[in-house]
């Protein structure tokens, strides 16, 4: 790890340099580009960057080993703050189903839905489970990603939540920092139907202090939406969590507008995600407060809705947005940051600038993880990728493409295109 290594020859370095709070409003769109800018790593950190006539000259800088990034466009590795990495099996036939017009009922009859993800991966062995997970991270950090937040979740029972937790944790490093969150109060679990304040009640009194005293998760998560959670259980369950020791964020908003977000600021929430529903309060709201909006809107095209989070809404109102997969199997099904930009810039009108700080350093800010990864800085870990672009605006402008030629983690080249792949 004591080589140096200088990233030269970039066209476009977007940075994302800037202060030390989330971007909101105007400064969402300020990316600290440098023309013609050059990056120089020791130890897995960044050491200089900035202008290559600059960094280029520096004593350390010509003893270092070159990459080429010569008329790319480079930037921080995305920080996706949001997936359900770890799942035993797909949902095609949801898939196909929703596609034919059934209802949520009917596939949930025929045997689909969230509850069989759960079945799927109580039954899975933790091998499975994480060699499935492995071939995912490895596509993520092909598709420029270097850190992952991961939720538990299909478990809903301590032993299988944990099960989950454990798998997050082992990939964490492999080569991507893993952030592990649990997700135990996703939806009622079989065992518990019709009793959801007594599965809160489990959660609050057995799973969360197990999971906490044993650090398997640096988050917990509540699903606070109509068929999951009402405010009251998920204000039961955050506060057990935090007593717990443990960073707190909700689903909130999706399907219903029953007040979560609210209650995640109140609380100090690290972040409300999905969001679909909210109105003037709810923007209101997180304009006041430090808790990030983190909008989804893979799932909103994946389930065909339609009804994207107000993004410009948020962003003008003041809230500090940022954006992430929600991979998933059964509402999200793509682990590629790129696609959510050209998503987010198609259908929810970001600007490609505002959509590159929103996965990048506001993500970062969901993950508490701002101080370390999100920006390009002297000091911060060496996560970047080099794009096959001249411009930052092709990286959604060119959807449904991967842009990447090499993903660079901690000053070590994890994905490299080979010259066959390119063709
Ligand atoms: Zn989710």
């Amino acid at each position: 790890m004591s080589e140096r290594l200088l990233v030269r020859g970039a066209r476009q370095l977007l940075t994302l340099r800037g202060p030390q709070g989330p971007r909101r409003g105007p400064a969402l769109k300020d990316l600290g580009i440098v023309v013609d800018g050059a990056v120089l790593i020791h130890e897995g950190k960044v050491q200089a960057v900035g202008p290559a006539s600059r960094v280029e000259n520096l004593a350390d800088a010509r003893k270092a080993r070159e990459i080429d990034a010569a008329g790319m466009v480079v930037m921080p590795g995305f920080v996706d703050s949001h997936t359900h990495l770890v799942f035993a099996a797909s949902r095609l036939a949801d898939y196909e189903m929703r596609i034919e017009g059934r209802s949520y009922a009917e596939i949930a009859a025929a045997g689909g839905g969230i509850l069989s993800s759960v079945q799927a991966v109580r039954a899975s062995s933790s091998y499975k489970l994480e060699e499935r997970a492995r071939t995912a991270m490895a596509g993520m950090a092909r598709h420029g990603t270097t850190t992952v937040e991961v939720k538990s979740g299909y478990g809903l029972n301590t032993k299988t939540e944990m099960k989950m937790l454990r798998v997050a944790g082992a990939m964490d490093g492999k080569p991507l920092d893993v952030v592990p969150t649990l997700l135990g109060a996703h939806v009622v679990p079989p065992e518990f139907a019709g009793r959801p304040d007594d599965y809160i009640e489990n959660l609050c009194v057995d799973c969360i202090p197990r999971v906490a005293r044993r650090k398997l998760a640096r988050f917990a998560d509540v699903y606070c939406d109509e068929n999951a959670f009402s405010v009251e259980q998920s204000r039961r369950y955050l506060l057990a969590a935090r007593r717990a020791g443990l960073g707190l964020k909700l689903h909130a908003s999706q399907f219903a507008n029953l007040g979560g977000v609210q209650l995640g600021v109140e609380l100090g929430a690290v972040s409300v995600d999905h969001l679909e529903n909210v109105g003037p309060a709810e923007v209101l709201a997180l304009a006041g407060s430090e808790t990030i909006a983190t909008l989804l809107p893979g799932s909103v095209f994946h389930l065909a809705s339609r009804r994207y989070a107000p993004a410009r809404r948020l962003i003008y109102g003041g809230a500090a947005v940022a954006l992430a997969t929600d991979f998933n199997p059964g509402t999200s099904p793509t682990y590629s940051m790129q696609m959510i930009l050209s998503l987010a810039c198609t259908e929810m009108g970001m600007t490609p600038a505002e959509s590159i700080a929103a996965a990048t350093i506001n993500a970062a800010h969901a993950l508490r993880t701002s101080a370390t990864v999100g920006s390009l800085e002297a000091g911060k870990q060496a996560d970047m990728i080099l794009l096959k672009l001249a411009d930052y605006r092709e990286l959604p402008y060119y959807f449904g493409v991967n842009h990447v030629a090499a993903t660079i983690k901690q000053g070590k080249v994890i994905y490299q295109e080979k010259e066959a792949d390119s063709i």
